[in-house]
């Protein structure tokens, strides 16, 4: 037969090539586009599957959420565009500083970043912290011949009882607290259950 050749081999690109656009669009749709990062719907998927990890190994998870401070003061001073350029600059930073196909770094939305470490605990956490934070204090940003420096404040939390929202929740609370401590800082505790919905222990449970 002198079309089936043709004809099958036609399908054959044509899968490939179907299969490419289906590999692209997946990218994009996981990814925020300024700094190459996973988005926040990315974060939130992996955040789950970590916790029910986390909670049948007993390893230790940690989190951390950052935020650039005076932000807004810097897209005033700089222009959009330079804010642009510390958001993907920080993403760098963010991306080179945490282990491949282990921690997840995430664009949460705005100048809001959160990093998610597995087998990780809170002492470990910060130290990580720290040193993305000495990277981006740092670095010099240059505006037409113009010199300027930012920072960022951050809050971490442990992850307990693969409780991921909790974690998530009590790691704003304390970026909320370093920001108010005067930036530039990090904060953070592990996640105590009990404390944290605010009831008393109900007595020993066996
Ligand atoms: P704080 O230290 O309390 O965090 O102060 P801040 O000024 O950083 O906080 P605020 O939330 O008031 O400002 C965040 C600003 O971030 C406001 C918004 O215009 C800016 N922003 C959000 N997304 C982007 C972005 O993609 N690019 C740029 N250039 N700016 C952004
Ligand atoms: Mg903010
Ligand atoms: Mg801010």
């Amino acid at each position: 037969n002198m079309t089936a050749i043709p004809i099958s081999l036609l399908l054959f690109l044509l899968y490939h090539i179907l299969e490419r656009e289906r590999q692209e669009l997946e990218f994009l749709v996981r990814t925020d586009t300024l700094t190459g990062l996973a988005n926040r719907r990315t974060f939130m998927t992996k955040l789950e599957e970590e916790c029910h990890r986390h909670a049948r190994s007993q390893r230790p998870l940690s989190l951390m959420m950052c935020d650039v401070d005076h932000f807004k003061k810097v897209n005033d001073t700089w222009g959009h565009p330079a804010g642009d350029a510390v958001l993907a600059y920080l993403g760098q930073i963010m991306a080179a500083s945490t282990r491949e196909a282990i921690d997840v770094a995430a664009r949460f939305g705005g100048e809001e970043f959160v990093i998610l470490f597995p087998e990780t605990d809170l002492h470990q956490a910060r130290y990580f912290a720290e040193q993305i934070n000495a990277q981006l204090r740092e670095h010099q940003f240059e505006v037409e011949g113009k010199k300027f420096s930012v920072t960022q404040s951050v809050g971490i939390a442990q992850v307990n009882d693969g409780n991921g929202e909790l974690a998530l929740r009590v790691a704003d609370e304390n970026l909320y607290r370093a920001k108010n401590n005067g930036r530039n800082q990090t904060v953070g505790s592990v996640v105590s259950p009990l404390l944290e919905s605010g009831k008393e222990p109900d007595g020993p449970r066996d």
